[in-house]
Formats: structure tokens, sequence, C-alpha cells
């Protein structure tokens, strides 16, 4: 894991000193950015306490930034984009967290339909670009940098994820609630939290007194 992962909520601040929203101090739990484009969603299982972290554009961007799918010039100049035609980029957005979710039904639920949207967003992710070498590598290159690139680079993430060798270690949070996930690389294969500081003690605190009101040292 490489980022500590704690998430803390901050407030971004305009140029006029107005609030334009909330978003997360985004950390790596999945161990892969399309895990944790996923995990942008808390508590997933839990409709009164369900939390989307995308709560506007400048949330996917700084997002993006985050797990470098986009640079801190594409950041200022997408910024700039965004407060021009700030209809098509809650469009965007929405695309973007629709894509997400696809990623989640097709990876844990097996659904057909939602794997042929994230065929047809990878088709016209790498529609508008060119293949060429990076080292000794090659990597997709935009043409143009629109509203869209944000979802078009991770949805070449989410593909190419797809293609690891180790997808068997592909796991979720034990908590009834959260449904975060995470690739399991643990030496003994045997994480059950995403976050052993938050899920994990809290599951383990709740256990506990389970334990001790069955023993009657608890009232309540
Ligand atoms: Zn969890």
């Amino acid at each position: 894991m490489g980022v500590l992962p704690v998430m803390i909520c901050q407030i971004i601040a305009g140029d006029d000193g107005l609030t334009l929203g909330v978003t997360m101090d985004w950390t790596d739990i999945g161990g892969h950015l399309a895990l944790d484009l996923i995990n942008t969603v808390e508590m997933r299982f839990d409709p009164g306490r369900r939390k989307d972290g995308l709560v506007d554009f400048v949330a996917l961007l700084d997002w993006s930034q985050t797990f470098h799918t986009i640079t801190a010039n594409e950041v200022s100049a997408l910024r700039h984009t965004c407060d021009v035609d700030p209809v098509e980029a809650q469009v965007e957005l929405v695309r973007t967290a629709a894509a997400r979710d696809d990623f989640y039904a097709m990876l844990f639920e097996r659904k057909p339909a939602a794997t042929q949207r994230i065929a047809d967003l990878y088709r016209e992710a790498v529609a508008g670009c060119e293949l060429r070498p990076s080292g000794d590598a090659w990597e997709w290159v935009d043409s143009d940098l629109t509203l869209a690139t944000p979802r078009h680079r991770v949805v070449r993430q989410m593909v190419g994820f797809l293609q690891r060798d180790d997808l068997d270690h592909l796991d979720q949070c034990e908590d009834a609630r959260c449904g975060r996930v995470y690739l399991d690389h643990s030496p003994r294969r045997n994480r059950r939290w995403c976050v052993s500081s938050e899920c994990g003690d809290r599951n383990r605190s709740r256990a506990y007194y389970q334990r001790q009101k069955r023993s009657g040292r608890v009232s309540g």
C-alpha cells in the first residue's frame, strides 16, 4: 500500500472564497487506481450512510491528479473548461460515476450489460488516441484534452486492470456495509478489511461488545 489509507474530508475554496465542494483526501486502498475509483463510494451497502466522494467535477479532477491520470497543468486547463461549460462538466461527472458503477457491477456482480457498457466506453476511450512508444513500453496518448479525458483515461486503466493475471486476489472488505474493494496480496492471503484502523477496528469493537453482552458483563 503506497499511501497511508486515511480518509480526510477537505473543503475546496474557490478564488472568490466561496466553497465549491467537499472532496476526499484520496488514498490508495485497492492496490490499483481502477479499484480505487470504485472506492470513491463509501458505505456502498448502507443506503442511509452511502456517500459518493465524486461530488462534483472538481472532485473528479482532484481524484484523477492524485492517482496520476492527469497532470497539474491539465487540471488547470480542465478547471477553466469546467468554468466555461459547467453543464457538460456535470454530464461528464455523471458518465464517469456510471462507468465506475458499471466496473463494480461487472467485477463483483458479473453483470453482462455492465461489461458491455465498459467495452463500449473503452472503444470510445481509445478512438481519439494514438498508440506511441514510451520508454520500453507503449501508451495511449490523447489527441485532445477535453472534459471527457479523465473518464477516457480511467476507462483505459480499467481494461488494463482486467488483463492482469492476479485477479484471483480481488476481494472486498468484510464489513457488512462498506463495499470497498482491493487486491489481497497479504502474505497469508487473509486481508479482511479495506482499512484495518477503520472497518477492522469498528468490527472488532462490535464483536467485543457482543461477547461482553452475551457474557452478561454489559446490559442493553
Ligand atoms: Zn471497509
